[in-house]
């Protein structure tokens, strides 16, 4: 127990790391040669132990049937998830914890709960061809006729398409305010596009898919109309978060790697860990990392402790900046240190070189976080956004 960390954190730290290490990291190269994918029963072996860990939903409270982890917690586990390449780590179920915070009755029924039990999983459609960054730029339609809703438009990058059975739809009203609703996949209208392939290698496909005319009950409609970008942000805050949790894991993961390699292979008469040069790589990413855990850690022990809404906004977008950029600068540099096998697919710092670079695009592109991060530091202050002034 340290004074940062209690017993049950270093116990939940202990049991996530042990399964990455034994379930899901050998299994890496195997998911690499084959467009991401993993047999049946390894990924029903897999649910089955994060279950019995008691870390089913992890993000969810544990009266709604999650794991009821703190989100100091929730960052340990996201850091070992991410320290398997592949995606892997998404065995984690995780669905969108404010969900239930706004959900109906028979939307908790119908979706939330049997997403927390893992009996259903979500995808959600905001992007467009021409609206990502700026997403009230979005041309997508949400048009009120009697007890219904027509969804009408092209969403772009839908994560987890192929392996969803309901979709989240963010389009705009009459009047301009977007509205969330929720659709079934199999409802009529919905269709894919085409299926691009992306830089990594994963299981979970990010399809364009049409939505033409789809109709769904008013009961779909998610909070009120005109609420759509209140849950974007709060989902942003989240995840950013999250994200800087995984590229602390995605970096330790690769500073172990090339550092045993540094230690183990000789160059010119010496071992590669001897020579300035490698030494000084691995020096600056430990350096780096260190910097983006704590910026981490204690975002996550600030959140836990009540920090206010708009400190989160800003320092989760510091945290996904710095910790992305960090992990990417990493994963080049692990390329360097190994070399050759850098370059080759059957090497982790190769796998991470390509998986970490959407870590700077998506959920808030880097130059999007800069953005959050000046305007809040011009109208709070300094203070204000290093969470000074609550304390
Ligand atoms: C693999 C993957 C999965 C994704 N999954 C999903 C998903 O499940 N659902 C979903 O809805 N979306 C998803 N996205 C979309 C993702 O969130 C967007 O790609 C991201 O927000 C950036 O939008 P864009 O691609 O349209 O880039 P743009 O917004 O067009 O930006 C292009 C460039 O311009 C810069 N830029 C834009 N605006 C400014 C500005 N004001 N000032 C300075 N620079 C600016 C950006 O930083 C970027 O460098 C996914 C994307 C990827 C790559």
């Amino acid at each position: 127990m340290s004074r940062y960390m209690t017993a049950e954190d270093l116990a939940i730290q202990a049991q996530a790391r042990a399964f990455v290490d034994e379930e899901l990291i050998p299994h890496e190269i195997e998911a690499e040669m084959n467009e991401g994918r993993l047999p049946e029963g390894v990924k029903t072996a897999q649910k089955a132990r994060i279950k019995e860990m008691g870390l089913q939903a992890f993000n969810i409270e544990a009266e709604l049937g999650g794991a009821g982890l703190t989100c100091f917690q929730q960052v340990l586990v996201s850091e070992q998830a991410g320290r398997a390449t592949n995606a892997l780590g998404w065995v984690f179920d995780a669905p969108a914890a404010w969900l239930p915070k706004v959900a109906t009755e028979h939307q908790m029924k119908t979706w939330v709960l049997p997403a927390i039990r893992g009996e259903r999983k979500e995808c959600y459609a905001i992007t467009e061809e021409f609206a990502g960054s700026d997403v009230d730029a979005i041309q997508a339609t949400v048009t009120k006729d009697g007890d219904s809703y027509g969804l009408d438009g092209v969403k772009w990058h839908v994560t987890s398409f192929n392996h969803a059975d309901h979709v989240f739809f963010q389009g705009k009203l009459k009047d301009g305010s977007h509205a969330l609703l929720v659709s079934d996949l199999d409802n009529p209208g919905i269709s894919v596009v085409r299926t691009p392939a992306y830089m990594h290698t994963y299981a979970a496909h990010h399809p364009i898919v049409a939505f033409d005319g789809v109709r769904v009950p008013k009961a779909n409609l998610i909070g009120e109309e005109g609420d759509g970008m209140r849950f974007a942000y709060e989902w942003f805050r989240y995840e950013r978060l999250m994200i800087a949790a995984r590229c602390c894991g995605a970096a330790r993961r690769l500073i172990d790697e090339a550092s045993a390699f540094a230690q183990q292979r000789f160059a010119s008469g010496k071992q590669l860990s001897e020579h300035q040069a490698i030494s000084f790589m691995l020096a600056d990413s430990v350096t780096e990392l260190w910097a983006a855990q704590l910026m981490t850690y204690r975002l996550a022990q600030g959140i836990d402790d009540g920090m206010n809404v708009k400190t989160q906004h800003a320092q989760c977008s510091m945290a996904k900046l710095y910790a992305s950029e960090m992990a990417n600068r990493v994963a080049d540099r692990a390329v360097q240190i190994f070399g050759g096998r850098g370059y080759m697919r059957e090497n982790v710092a190769e796998r991470f070189y390509r998986e970490l670079r959407v870590d700077r695009i998506w959920e808030g592109t880097s130059e999007i976080q800069r953005i959050i991060t000046a305007d809040q530091l011009f109208k709070r202050g300094l203070s204000a956004i290093l969470g000074e002034e609550q304390q």
